[in-house]
């Protein structure tokens, strides 16, 4: 299709005639009510023909009683305006205020539609669309379906029209007739629609052959189409954009205008609110988001569920700003550099792009509302739009296939139609619970990313390892850029012009050869400075005319200006360059610009001039590039220069011979003379890799290399204070013969020693205790790294990765059923879809795995001590396990760690359980392990299924046997004891705080934590 015509009618009708609707004959007053309108004799005898057919409410099928009780509101009724006190009672005719008249209109304009198709239709100008009852996913592009006459949406008085023509021309004709059959409709039912600009307007796509003449004969000589109609001519504005119903519409697309304008009246509800809700800490933050969702972000995508935004850079912006909106709704300093996903996941809102699916989808839904009468054949023809759906719905199936009986759309769209159609209630809901999916799959990944990234943080500022997985290093660029005198380095040519403009205020030479937003050459006016500025870029003939001519004009603000993007505005992209006719200089003198700067050169030589002794002669050199604000580019085209014009003669004046200035040009010529270009830089935010398969190659790497980039190190010694902290992590209830218990009744036996275990849980200390806080794990990895902890524990939950999940118990999702399986070998960090809580109890356990394993990589480096105790790894390939993982490994490489497999079943507990432990030093573990045995053989219990209470048989498995507890505790005071002590003590507040996290809290039975 080559041309394509939005004609967009909104007529604004300033009258129009109540008889007309319910038929009643005008009696004399009537008449003169008519004269006195403006219409003449012929109009009324017109106008007693129209009476004499059958009314509106007749034609649309109205029954006598109802058109009867109509004609008693025309005639029976009154009104106020305002708060006039008299009342308005009307025999003939509405006006404004009448609440009746849009009734009456709606019955009018109906009738005229309908009679305005029809004749449309006979002129063959109304597109046509098949007819289909429901909407599919995958319609059959084969089959034939019967059409019918499309002619745009309609809402109460605003009409859009939708033309298209396979030419340009045809466009054009079809908009006039059109046009023209509208107005004399609307002529012969007495309306009088309003034709001003604003309010009835056509808005056509040129596209094809002639398209840039047809731009320039609508855009910018004419705006407006000329209507010839039955009673005489008139004019409509032609626009290149169209607001309709609060839409944007535009002659190209729907572009960085409209995305600009919803993302500014989002950040103005955002301001307007501020202060008293967004921003206000007495109100809870899940309030103030779901606030900001309902006042700012509806705001945001109103009408944005039809758009498919198809450039790139449109995409780009609506991402930009969306995510600058949750930096507000955050109050995150301009200088605070997180990374887009630690943003998302701190606001807890959807990304931009499933902020457009959510709308979508949603819409999708409303117009199931619709039923059968909604069009859906437009829908059908709309492929852009089906395709994205259609790829909402595989994302919505991707979020909840594990959590729903419903099959992938693709394959079972009959399901999912069922679906829109007769729920559309659980619809939303669906919707909602696969945005929410999406977020907390989100705040997952970031906690699965963190436990990498803060180990891998850990070793690097030790300097144990000398980089991180995604420091986007480029190194040496093929092409080098630079300023010589900032000594800085730029990745493009673009790059230096950059910073030659903003830094020095180097204006590109192009732009002194024009003034205004044309060409001098050639005469070509291009409506904006920056279009002008690449003419000249790409018509070499026109910029050595130019250069030629010795054009000095003053640069004009261009590329990227307020007066620029203000000029780009007016023309708003509709019209093309234009030929302006006047007289052009003839002597046609080419030349280039030269790409030396002629000071620089002139001040090399001066330099070398006055130079004093020829052994400085590089060193004065560079001191005197140094000293101008030149690019890298200019400044070897400027040494080159010199080399070309120098000669003998010249060197005669010098107190140095010609060769040896030719030898030290040539070396200043070479890249390799300026080290500060050749810098291998990284690009500016991308600190770290936020792609977690990144970070697995890098520990596997560094599990498997043969000598580790640590090999070398010896780790930091231990403090030799007799004060000892050890960590406690996620201790939770106390009771007689824990760890903590046994490692008290060792400690009395050492009194040189003051042995403090910290608890570190949740239940004991709600802030220093909050492993998920920041500042929590900031804190203790602070003590550690400082040496003042130096024993860890810590028996991290075990319920996600358990291997007892494979057993299923009685139906998937009854009350009685079994958790399920949360974490494959191939996805460690929870599978792709899961329930909600469920993703909730990975998290968790994910975020205290990765504490411990930084605590104890921090301790390696410190001489530290301790373990981490976790189900053995059951050696089954479709089993998941901590011990497999890639990070895990490579905490084994580091010094003094190894794994101890045990079975708790020999030291008392009811089944075998077999149990691994990472320990971090301990030598004598084994030892004591051995001593503390109560039994040589395995027990043959097997917990899984619900005990007799209906508890998980695996709950009371979480408590360690006390002689275990007695093995281990033995084993780590003999330990922290091994080492002399001297009188050093550890600062004041944190032998307090461990004091006060004590756990105190004694439970009686081995058992749930209730
Ligand atoms: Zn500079
Ligand atoms: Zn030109």
């Amino acid at each position: 299709m080559a041309g394509a015509s939005r004609q967009t009618n909104g007529p604004h009708f300033s009258r129009s005639d109540r008889s007309l609707l319910s038929g009643c004959t005008p009696t004399r007053s009537g008449r003169r009510y008519l004269r006195k309108l403006g219409l003449q004799n012929d109009a009324l005898h017109e106008f007693h023909a129209k009476l004499a057919e059958p009314s509106a409410i007749a034609e649309a099928g109205a029954s006598q009683t109802v058109q009867r009780f109509l004609q008693a509101i025309h005639a029976e009724t009154w009104f106020r305006l305002g708060d006039q006190p008299d009342i308005v009672k009307t025999s003939m005719g509405s006006r404004p205020g009448d609440s009746y008249a849009d009734v009456v209109f709606g019955f009018l304009w109906s009738k005229l539609l309908h009679s305005y198709v029809d004749v449309l239709a006979e002129h063959d100008i109304l597109e046509r669309i098949p007819i289909c009852d429901v909407p599919d996913l995958d319609p059959d592009t084969h089959a034939t379906l019967e059409t019918q006459q499309f002619l745009g949406p309609n809402w109460m008085d605003d009409l859009n029209v939708c033309l298209a023509a396979s030419s340009n021309a045809g466009i054009e004709r079809k908009a006039g007739v059109a046009l023209s059959i509208l107005l004399d409709k609307c002529k012969s039912l007495y309306m009088a629609p309003n034709l001003c600009k604003g309010k009835t307007e056509t808005m056509s796509t040129f596209r094809g052959a002639e398209s840039r003449s047809y731009r320039r004969k609508y855009f910018a000589q004419a705006s407006f189409i000329a209507v010839v109609g039955e009673h005489g001519t008139s004019q409509v504005s032609v626009v290149s954009r169209y607001l309709h119903l609060g839409g944007l519409l535009h002659h190209r697309d729907i572009d960085k205008i409209e995305v600009t304008r919803r993302l500014a009246i989002a950040h103005q509800a955002l301001t307007s609110h501020r202060k008293i809700l967004f921003h206000n800490r007495c109100i809870e933050w899940s309030k103030r988001k779901d606030m900001f969702v309902t006042l700012v972000l509806s705001k945001l995508v109103y009408g944005l569920e039809s758009w498919t935004m198809k450039a790139q850079k449109t995409k780009d912006q609506f991402y930009g700003g969306v995510m600058k909106l949750y930096r507000r709704l955050l109050r995150l300093p301009h200088d605070c550099h997180i990374t887009d996903l630690d943003l998302l996941v701190r606001v807890g809102l959807p990304k931009p792009d499933e902020l457009l699916r959510q709308c979508r989808l949603r819409y999708y839904g409303t117009l199931h509302n619709c039923g059968q009468s909604a069009q859906w054949g437009v829908l059908r023809e709309d492929h852009e739009w089906m395709t994205l759906l259609k790829d909402d719905m595989h994302w919505l199936w991707s979020q909840i296939c594990n959590t729903s009986h419903l099959g992938d759309p693709q394959t079972h769209y009959p399901a999912w139609k069922d679906l829109l159609f007769h729920h559309g209630g659980y619809w939303k809901k669906l919707i909602k619970r696969g945005i929410l999916h999406a977020i907390a799959q989100r705040a997952n990944y970031l906690v699965a990313l963190r436990l990498h990234s803060d180990v891998g943080m850990t070793l690097l500022q030790q300097k144990w390892v000398e980089s991180l997985p995604g420091n986007e290093v480029i190194a040496r660029p093929a092409e080098h850029y630079g300023c010589m005198q900032c000594q800085s380095q730029q990745l493009s040519r673009s790059g230096e012009s950059v910073h030659m403009f903003k830094c020095h205020g180097h204006v590109a030479q192009a732009r002194h050869l024009f003034a205004e937003t044309h060409c001098p050459a050639c005469l070509r006016e291009y409506h904006t400075r920056a279009k002008v500025l690449a003419h000249l870029r790409h018509s070499t003939y026109c910029r050595q005319c130019l250069i030629g001519q010795r054009m000095q004009c003053q640069p004009a603000p261009g590329t990227g200006s307020k007066t620029d993007q203000e000029l780009a505005a007016c023309t708003d992209g509709a019209i093309p360059f234009q030929q302006a006719q006047g007289p052009r200089s003839n002597h046609n003198r080419l030349r280039e610009f030269e790409p030396h700067c002629i000071r620089l050169l002139e001040d090399l030589y001066l330099a070398l001039l006055d130079m004093q002794d020829s052994e400085q002669m590089e060193y004065v050199l560079r001191t005197e590039i140094h000293r101008h604000p030149v690019s890298w580019t200019t400044c070897r085209c400027t040494l080159v220069q010199f080399l070309e014009d120098f000669t003998p003669q010249d060197a005669e004046v010098l107190p140095c011979t010609y060769q040896d200035v030719r030898d030290c040009l040539q070396k200043l010529c070479q890249v390799d003379a300026w080290p500060f270009l050749q810098q291998t830089c990284c690009r500016a935010g991308e600190q770290m890799s936020t792609d977690i398969s990144k970070w697995e190659t890098w520990c596997t790497d560094l599990a498997f290399q043969t000598e580790a980039p640590w090999t070398r190190l010896q780790p930091l010694p231990r403090t030799l204070s007799r004060q000892k902290v050890i960590l406690h992590a996620y201790a939770g209830r106390r009771r007689p013969g824990d760890i903590e218990w046994y490692i008290d009744a060792a400690a009395k036996q050492f009194s040189t020693f003051m042995i403090f275990v910290a608890s570190v849980d949740i239940v004991i200390d709600a802030v220093y205790g909050d492993i998920s806080r920041d500042e929590t794990r900031e804190y203790w990895m602070g003590h550690i790294a400082q040496g003042h902890v130096v024993g860890f524990f810590a028996g991290p939950p075990c319920n996600t990765w358990s291997r007892a999940r494979h057993h299923s118990l009685g139906s998937k999702d009854g009350p009685f059923g079994g958790p399920r399986v949360v974490r494959t070998p191939t996805e460690p960090w929870g599978v792709s879809s899961l329930r909600l809580r469920e993703l909730a109890q990975v998290n968790i356990g994910t975020l205290l795995l990765g504490f411990a394993f930084n605590c104890i990589v921090a301790l390696a480096m410190r001489s530290g001590t301790g373990f981490v105790e976790h189900p053995k790894d059951p050696d089954q390939e479709e089993m998941v396990s901590i011990w497999r993982l890639p990070i895990l490994r490579m905490i084994l490489a580091l010094p003094n760690l190894r794994l101890v497999h045990l079975a708790q079943g020999l030291f008392g507990a009811a089944s075998a359980k077999p149990t691994t432990l990472l320990v971090l030093g301990m030598p004598d573990i084994e030892v004591m392990l051995h001593k503390q045995r109560i039994t040589a053989h395995l027990p043959h219990g097997a917990s899984v299924g619900r005990g007799q209470d209906g508890q998980f048989r695996t709950a009371p498995l979480k408590e360690y046997p006390p002689a275990f507890c007695q093995a281990l505790a033995d084993a780590l005071i003999k330990e922290l004891t091994s080492t002399e002590c001297s009188e050093t003590n550890l600062p004041a507040d944190l032998i307090t705080r461990c004091k006060e996290m004590k756990g105190q809290l004694f439970g009686h039975h081995i058992g749930h934590d209730g």
